[in-house]
């Protein structure tokens, strides 16, 4: 049988499988245009802005945030990376800290650790989900340990009962990194509620978006206030602002950053979280539909959720080769010649953090110049077995796919199945100047 769009691959010269007509990310409903006109003529634009008589779009969002994750408290951010520092920094990490952290997420995860002195302890990945092994995070615990950062990673989601044992019997406090993740539930519970706090990014290519944007989550109110000072330079709400007063008063109970959210950035985000449990749905259908199609395909196979997953969050789904039809062909290849059969962008997942080029803690000026430090901060001395395995076999394509319709599915499933049976040609030299 030939298939529908013949065998050669678009990479070497034959007809792709679909054109570029894919939905759009992100978007932009009358809802938000909306909000966003209402923010830029209500007078005050920033959480240091004086109080108006009506509430600010910042703490619109932390309530409806809150709120949707059955938490008593939510603290905005101007970035998911902002979120990360601060919830470090309100547990206490700093120097003489380890913090265990994935050894493969994004660079922030690591980064904001070493740039509060605090040193970054790598751990290996459970293969099946891609996200952080408690297994392996229990080995690395030592007496320093400060906090253990568990990102739910790509689609799926760490073991959240088994990394809130190990909290509760060692006394040391989860920090969720819901950035991939925001709406899938564990038993019928948002993740971000069973640590200590929990945090988003709501950067252009996440589920939630405001742009650039983040938010942290808690129901402890000495961490809400730590959040809070940390966030806006020592300051925090006032319980009874006046109109044209300023509804931050001066604390200082600790040393804060200005890493607030604008109300244009809040704005944004309270208008789109109304479409995320829909389009959550709408992705949870299609990645479902993808999943059945390509379990026909010998040798390919997507990360598996763990049973309590009641509600699945896809970001970045991620497809996985194995060797059989990989071969010596590097996972590069493969990307480049999915993007070319879906004229849709295909990436490889984010570099181990062991040998990531974006996180290079020991070119940084913060570093102690002590030897000690020149080894605690390599990166290089972690082993990551999991995390390269899962680096060399697997590739993935943003959400935004996920909210088109069955046909895009099976053109997905279509290009995943012809660049598995002809891989070969990737073999043959390309016009077009690609490595
Ligand atoms: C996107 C992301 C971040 C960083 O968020 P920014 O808003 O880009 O600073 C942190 N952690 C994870 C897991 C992410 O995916």
């Amino acid at each position: 049988m030939t298939p529908p769009h013949g065998s050669r691959l678009a990479l070497s010269g034959g007809s792709p499988v679909h054109g570029p007509d894919w939905p759009a990310w992100p978007q932009a409903p009358e809802s938000t245009l909306r909000m966003l006109r209402e923010a830029a003529t209500s007078g005050r634009w920033a959480v240091s802005g004086a109080y108006t008589g009506t509430p600010s779009f910042e703490r619109r969002f932390a309530q409806a945030f809150a709120a949707y994750h059955g938490v008593r408290y939510a603290v905005p951010t101007c970035n998911g990376s902002a979120a990360l520092t601060i919830a470090m920094e309100t547990l206490g990490v700093g120097p003489g800290c380890e913090v265990i952290v994935p050894g493969l997420t994004w660079v922030a995860c690591a980064s904001s650790v070493s740039a509060l002195g605090g040193v970054p302890v790598l751990a290996d990945i459970d293969p099946g989900t891609l996200s952080i092994s408690c297994a392996a995070a229990k080995a690395l615990i030592t007496d320093r340990t400060t906090a253990i950062l568990v990102v739910h990673a790509y689609c799926s989601a760490a073991d959240v009962d088994a990394f809130v044992q190990l909290s509760e019997s060692t006394g040391i406090p989860l920090i969720e990194d819901c950035s991939q993740a925001h709406g899938t539930e564990w038993n019928g519970q948002k993740v971000g509620t069973f640590g200590a706090i929990g945090l988003f990014s709501l950067q252009q290519t996440k589920v939630l978006t405001s742009g650039e944007g983040g938010i942290t989550i808690t129901s402890s109110p000495d961490l809400h206030d730590l959040l809070q000072q940390y966030r806006a330079n020592g300051r925090r709400y006032l319980r009874n602002p006046v109109p044209g007063q300023l509804e931050i008063e001066e604390a200082g109970t600790v040393e804060g950053h200005n890493y607030s959210m604008s109300e244009f950035s809040a704005a944004v985000a309270l208008s789109q979280l109304e479409f995320l449990d829909e389009q959550n749905a709408h992705r949870g259908r299609n990645a479902a539909l993808l999943a059945d199609l390509l379990a026909g395909i010998e040798g390919v196979s997507t990360p598996s959720a763990p049973a309590a997953v009641t509600q699945r969050t896809y970001y970045d789904h991620v497809i996985r080769f194995d060797e059989t039809i990989l071969g010596p062909f590097s996972i590069q290849r493969v990307v480049e010649a999915m993007t070319a059969e879906l004229n849709l962008y295909f990436e490889t997942l984010d570099a181990p953090l062991n040998a990531n080029p974006l996180y290079v803690p020991l070119k940084s000026p913060r570093l102690p110049r002590t030897e000690e430090a020149r080894r605690l901060f390599d990166p290089r001395r972690f082993d990551l077995p999991e995390a390269t395995a899962a680096y060399r076999t697997c590739f993935a394509f943003l959400h935004q796919a996920l909210l088109g319709t069955a046909d895009d599915m099976a053109a997905i499933a279509e290009a995943v199945a012809k660049v598995a049976v002809h891989i070969d040609q990737l073999r043959a030299p390309l016009s077009g100047g690609l490595r």
